[in-house]
């Protein structure tokens, strides 16, 4: 069955508000950086410190907060060379694994700014869980001046994962259904991009019990999957907006068995207040708590290799 949504408004003001942001922090490559990075002008221009551009980039991200998440850089890279960064937080009594992902849209700043903020609720509160935060999986379209939603290929990530039929109807969804909006595009294959290829390797490699893939604007909960979704978390209700072909929630949520949490900030560029944040945060753990079961070990089972889309 295939659901196609009606559109969700555009919101021009946004696209106007991005166009005044200060140019200041460009990363354009310098020449500097195109000498540690051959093939990619823009690789390692973070260094082992990616808090300098998340710092001058994010909505209330003090230096401090980012430190203090002491994001480790992994094998994973942009389209530009970016590195991609994470940080597990691992509760001592952790039975069910937690995947949570900002900035897959690089326009919705606010979604990194809140897994950065998380990461230090996560380390405070306790849960039962095994947390890996990607706070930014699509470096490029957040760094770019203004910052876009689609990666360095113009590709949607949240159209690229590989869903039953993806040729099809991925192509129609686009063509007819966004009239081929280029901040839409689908991208030319299912995981045809560094950054969703390497999210769905981090699916196989850590087998999530749930993803929690955050968002902006729209200041709603989605979810896909197995179990019963969460009704709030802080002032955000559920409103289940439909299955897009290629999503991470139609993917994992749908077809993998992953629960898929999405959140829709309220706004893309201020995040909700501390106090906001923190409610979110103890809905979501209060929900996992009472719906997602951490499943029985069983010695028998083998981790699944992870797979390389064909095409
Ligand atoms: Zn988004």
């Amino acid at each position: 069955m295939r659901r196609f949504p009606a559109l969700l408004p555009t919101l021009p003001l946004l696209f106007a508000a991005s166009l005044l942001w200060p140019a200041a922090h460009a990363t354009s490559a310098s020449p500097a950086s195109k000498a540690r990075g051959p093939g990619h002008p823009l690789a390692d221009i973070q260094g082992s410190d990616p808090c300098r551009e998340f710092v001058a980039r994010l909505p209330n991200v003090k230096a401090p907060v980012c430190a203090a998440a002491r994001l480790k850089p992994t094998v994973g890279r942009s389209v530009q060379g970016r590195t991609l960064y994470q940080r597990d937080v691992v509760a001592p009594e952790a039975r069910i694994r937690v995947l949570v992902v900002g900035a897959m849209h690089g326009d919705e700043l606010s979604s990194a700014s809140v897994a950065l903020h998380w990461i230090q609720l996560a380390l405070q509160t306790p849960s039962n869980a095994h947390w890996r935060f990607i706070p930014a999986l699509n470096p490029d379209g957040l760094m770019v001046r203004p910052a876009k939603r689609v990666n360095a290929n113009g590709v949607d990530l949240n159209r690229n994962f590989p869903t039953p039929n993806w040729r099809r109807d991925a192509k129609v969804y686009w063509e007819d259904r966004t009239r081929k909006d280029p901040r839409r595009w689908p991208g030319p294959r299912p995981l045809s991009e560094p950054e969703s290829q390497y999210l769905y390797d981090e699916m196989e490699r850590f087998q999530p019990d749930l993803i929690v893939s955050i968002h902006a604007p729209y200041g709603v909960l989605d979810f896909d999957g197995p179990s019963v979704p969460p009704a709030r978390l802080g002032r955000l209700y559920l409103d289940q907006v439909g299955i897009f072909p290629g999503s991470l929630g139609n993917f994992g949520g749908v077809h993998k068995g992953m629960p898929v949490v999405t959140i829709e900030l309220p706004s893309a560029f201020r995040t909700p207040l501390d106090a906001e944040m923190r409610q979110m945060w103890l809905d979501l753990l209060r929900w996992m708590s009472e719906r997602i079961v951490p499943e029985p070990p069983d010695p028998l089972v083998v981790p699944v290799k992870a797979r390389k889309a064909t095409s």
